[in-house]
């Protein structure tokens, strides 16, 4: 069990006090990239690739060798796996196991509500997106969870109403006028940050990744405030090597960072333990479920880093995670949705079951 520092501010007074959170349970931290070997850097490429399943779209025909290379090797691997049943079919059954339980929903951004494309600034989710996540949301209690900085996934979003756990879970904070409605025991706002002591390193590691990679042509590093994101979308695919090695030289001086892998992304971030995993135990012990039996966490999420999400539902026995992906892939989660257009209906399908319950409920 390890002991968190947490800044919660009173919604009433204005003031800020600090708590310490038992955060139970401290999961194994995501895959680390070894930073300093360079023998790791075509096995980062090759995983990359593996995790992009965009790539086939975003190339061009001159790569078409390459393109099916990859493609062959994802189908070979994605062959050999089963895939998790739709959730959207599975909609009865997941609905059945929720019933007298209070459903959380756990929501990531990119490639979850949005589509993933070319230019991570354009990655905005459509109006009616926006519409069923407000409807999630007002019958149950809802966080967006992304890799990206908090305010860059608040202004996709624009719903004052949510939890925003963002830098992966590292800053968090709830609505600002805190709901009593779900909360048990407390009526503060939340607020966390858990790693503010490496802002000035982050800040200065960015500057660096700027300068160090204005040659590779379509790189974009992006500061997400405790983590940062190097691009690869818009990156021609010979020059990845390139630009891994350019990331590599400038992280060689600061081991208390480290690298990770997402989809056409390379991330870095603080070498401490905490993920979407803990941001999501985190955000249950804040609404007041640390240790209840009648809460049933969904969360929905496409990318490596949601694993550790996933992998926190499946350990404490709550709640289930759904996958979204158009591949079998190897998951914790248990149930799998396309494409965010599937995970509009099942959101729409939870809200529409939602609201005859309680019709039934009341006899309305
Ligand atoms: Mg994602």
């Amino acid at each position: 069990m390890t002991k968190q520092n947490v800044v919660m501010a009173d919604s009433k007074s204005g003031m800020n006090m600090s708590i310490t959170v038992q955060v139970t349970n401290p999961y194994k931290i995501l895959t680390e990239l070894e930073i300093n070997g360079g023998s790791r850097i075509n096995a980062w490429l090759d995983s990359m690739r593996a995790s992009s399943p965009t790539h086939a779209k975003s190339t061009t025909s001159s790569q078409t060798n390459t393109m099916n290379t990859t493609n062959d090797h994802e189908h070979e691997q994605s062959s050999l796996m089963v895939r998790q049943p739709s959730a959207l079919k599975m909609f009865d059954q997941i609905t059945n196991a929720s019933k007298g339980k209070q459903i959380v929903m756990f929501l990531d951004y990119d490639g979850t509500l949005s589509p993933i494309v070319e230019d991570p600034d354009r990655a905005f989710m459509s109006d009616e997106m926006r519409r069923t996540v407000r409807d999630v949301a007002r019958y149950f209690p809802t966080a967006i969870v992304s890799g990206r900085c908090r305010d860059k996934v608040y202004s996709f979003v624009q719903l004052a109403e949510l939890y925003y756990a963002g830098s992966h879970g590292m800053d968090i904070k709830g609505p600002p006028q805190s709901s009593k409605k779900y909360k048990k025991g407390t009526n503060r706002a939340v607020l966390f940050q858990a790693a503010s002591e490496f802002l000035p390193m982050i800040d200065e590691v960015y500057k660096e990744l700027v300068e160090k990679t204005k040659s590779t042509a379509g790189a974009k590093v992006e500061n997400n405030k405790f983590c940062l994101s190097v691009h690869f979308r818009c990156v021609d695919e010979k020059k990845w090597s390139e630009l891994a090695q350019q990331v590599r030289s400038v992280l060689k001086g600061y081991p208390k960072l480290r690298l990770t892998q997402g989809r056409k992304v390379l991330e870095i971030r603080p070498t401490i333990k905490w993920d979407k995993g803990k941001a999501l135990e985190f955000l249950l012990e804040s609404l007041g479920f640390a240790n209840c039996t009648d809460v049933f966490p969904v969360y929905i999420g496409d990318d490596r880093t949601d694993e550790d999400a996933f992998k926190v539902l499946r350990e404490r026995g709550q709640g289930f995670g759904i996958l979204v992906s158009k591949i079998p892939k190897d998951t914790n989660a248990s149930y799998a949705l396309q494409e965010p257009s599937e995970v509009k209906d099942f959101l729409n399908r939870l809200v529409e079951w939602k609201r005859l319950s309680l019709r039934r409920q009341f006899k309305i």
